[in-house]
Formats: C-alpha cells, sequence, structure tokens
C-alpha cells in the first residue's frame, strides 16, 4: 500500500449493494464518491450476536484541497459485541467481503469478555505510561488476556 494517511471518510448509511457498486480507484477530493457504512447484524455458530460494521479505507497525499490524490483502496470490517469492538479485517475488495465474514464473526464471538477487569486511576497510568483522559475516563485491564482499553463515561 502506498505511503500516505489512511482512513476512512465521506459514509453515509449503506447497504451491501451501495458497498459491491461502489468504485474503488484514484480520485481526487473533489471528485471521490460518498462511501457507504455499511452494518450487518450477525450471529456466530453458539448463537452469540455479533454487529458487523463495514467502513471504506483511503488514503490522501499531499496537502489538503479539492485536487487532492484520494484513492479508496477497500474496506475494513470491524466486528462488536455487546458495543466492543472484538475482531477486525480489511480486504482489498467487496468479493472478499463474503469470504471473511464467518472467521470474523467467530473470532468476536470467541474473544475474551474481560471479565473482572480492575480499573486503573491515573496515578497507575501516569506510572505505567498509559493514556488517560482525566474525570469521566475509564482505563481497566483484564485479569484473563491482560488487555488494556478505555471508555468515556461523559455524554
Ligand atoms: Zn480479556
Amino acid at each position: 500500500m502506498p505511503k500516505g494517511m489512511i482512513g476512512q471518510a465521506w459514509n453515509y448509511q449503506g447497504t451491501m449493494d451501495d458497498l459491491r457498486a461502489l468504485k474503488l480507484g484514484e480520485y481526487t477530493r473533489e471528485n471521490c464518491p460518498k462511501t457507504p457504512l455499511v452494518s450487518l447484524k450477525m450471529q456466530s455458530e453458539n448463537g452469540t450476536e455479533i454487529e458487523v460494521s463495514i467502513y471504506t479505507n483511503y488514503w490522501c497525499d499531499g496537502p489538503y484541497g479539492p485536487d487532492q490524490p484520494m484513492t479508496l483502496c477497500g474496506f475494513s470490517l470491524y466486528a462488536y459485541r455487546g458495543g466492543e469492538q472484538k475482531a477486525n479485517k480489511s480486504v482489498d475488495a467487496a468479493d472478499e467481503i463474503d469470504l471473511v465474514l464467518p472467521d470474523l464473526v467467530e473470532e468476536a464471538a470467541a474473544a475474551c469478555q474481560h471479565k473482572g477487569s480492575r480499573e486503573l486511576k491515573m496515578p497507575e497510568c501516569r506510572d505505567r505510561r498509559i493514556y488517560h483522559a482525566g474525570n469521566c475516563f475509564h482505563v481497566l485491564e483484564c485479569p484473563t488476556c491482560g488487555e488494556v482499553y478505555s471508555y468515556d463515561s461523559s455524554g
């Protein structure tokens, strides 16, 4: 993949058909089409509900402006269970999505549930060099898998 900024943008709530109809390739910021954000409700083999969001990846180079080159270069799939992101995958083309979806859903269903996580207070985060955004920001550590994750309880 060429050097540049990777991101997702210009989303509208769309369907898999919108996504398949999207032409990947090179554009400028001015003529780049809006990209569909697709949300799917899936179920793993053991019946766990998994929500999958699919975004279009792009990269762009050079200074911001209407002529800035932008390339739509594939899709990122994020799988959520109970609102928590549990797995993700990227593909280069829309027709690969159906191939990776089953594994993605199973991976998300099998992921650690982070039961019994302990909240890390600000001084501990400071000592361990873990980002902490202050009041209303919570940093937790899972005793099972060791993952450190955070959420914002404000608003
Ligand atoms: Zn865990």
